[in-house]
């Protein structure tokens, strides 16, 4: 690997090299870079993004850039190249609520928003109050609120635009208990009825553990590969009268959304198949692993035959959750209707 090679940058550790590559712990420096002319990516933690092995002909910056700044009454400004979980533990040692079911999540508070990142029953656009992004097109920072970023499950207007640069990220969040827990399994290890922050905290770390699903965990991973399928609810209804014990839940104007780990297991892709270098991992089906030396294109092989093999057994076409990058055409696009 080269400093320019950007499987080192990225969870999957894969990826090739990018045209230049910066690692910027100044916001100047990076509004400079941004207004110079041609392609520009920025990175934070690289644990949602899948490289491709040909590299990215553009300005990679990872973004390095510091401050947690906690306000009255709940509020936090975040400059965007924070770690995330270090947010998430700074709101619970002041007894602040709202991001607590989100410990442990990999990665930068900028890329937070970008996919509206949720777990165990939250997601960051219920504490979002707004958002600093600097707009590539006019030269310009300005603050988007809440509706501009119209965030929906794992996604918001940012996702897939790299000309849309978020600096800083304010949070409203609640002082006082954790929430009602919305997560059974949660709830579960928790086993109390009025939980601390703390008890909170290691019940989240404690389950995202025994999925490999930390960052630490030492699997090679983007986290869950796959967004889960939202479908109209007699679609739904459909697949569960055909597959007993599918999991869903609603997701609103007559949509539910179904538990896409079940669906591949059932299309017959148990936790640990592997394919060479690549693999699922044996923790957590959803997950696509490295097994160690895989290239891009082993990862998108085994995500193409899970595709695949889902849409044949169930009807039903699985998205990717990271951000492809480099590639000219999207490799794990739906085939053709009909
Ligand atoms: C083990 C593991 C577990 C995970 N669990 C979860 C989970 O429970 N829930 C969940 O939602 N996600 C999860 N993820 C995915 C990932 O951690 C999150 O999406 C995270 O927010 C990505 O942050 P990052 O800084 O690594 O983004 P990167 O991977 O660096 O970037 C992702 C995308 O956002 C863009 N981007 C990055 N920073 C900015 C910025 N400042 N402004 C604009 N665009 C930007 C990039 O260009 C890229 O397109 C998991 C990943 C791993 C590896």
């Amino acid at each position: 690997m080269t400093e320019r090679s950007l499987a080192a940058w990225s969870t999957l550790g894969v990826g090739g090299e990018a045209r230049a590559l910066s690692v910027m712990d100044r916001e100047d420096a990076v509004i400079q870079a941004l207004r110079a002319p041609g392609e520009v990516i920025v990175l934070g933690g690289g644990s949602n993004v899948l490289i491709a092995d040909e590299g990215v002909d553009a300005h990679v910056i990872v973004l390095r850039t510091r401050g947690l700044r906690w306000g009255q009454g709940g509020s936090v400004r975040a400059a965007a190249g924070e770690r995330w979980d270090a947010l998430v533990e700074g709101a619970a040692a002041r007894g602040l609520a709202g991001v607590e079911c989100l410990a442990g999540i990999p990665g930068s508070v900028g890329a937070a928003p970008v996919q509206n990142i949720g777990a165990y029953g939250q997601e960051v656009a219920e504490v979002l109050r707004r958002v600093r992004v600097f707009d590539r097109d006019s030269g310009e920072a300005r603050w988007w609120d809440r509706e501009e970023l119209a965030p929906s499950y794992r996604h918001t207007a940012l996702k897939g635009d790299p000309r849309r640069v978020v600096l800083e990220v304010e949070l409203g969040l609640t002082a006082g208990p954790p929430a009602p827990l919305r997560h059974g399994e949660l709830r579960d290890r928790v086993g109390v009825e009025r939980p601390t922050h703390a008890q909170v905290r290691a019940a989240v770390l404690g389950a995202r553990g025994a999925r490999g699903m930390l960052p630490d965990s030492g699997v090679r991973s983007a986290g869950s590969f796959f967004t889960n399928p939202v479908v109209p609810a007699d679609r739904a209804a459909a697949l569960k009268d055909r597959f007993g014990g599918l999991p869903c839940w609603p997701e609103g104007e007559g949509r539910v959304k179904l538990a896409a780990g079940w669906l591949i297991e059932r299309a017959g892709f148990p936790r640990g198949t592997t394919r060479g270098l690549a693999g699922l991992s044996p923790l957590h089906a959803l997950a696509l692993v490295n097994l160690g030396g895989a290239r891009a294109a082993d990862l998108l092989a085994l995500a193409r035959e899970v595709q695949r093999g889902v849409l044949r057994s169930m009807g039903v076409w699985l998205r990717p959750e990271p951000v492809l990058l480099g590639f000219a055409e999207d490799p794990l696009a739906a085939p053709p209707a009909g």
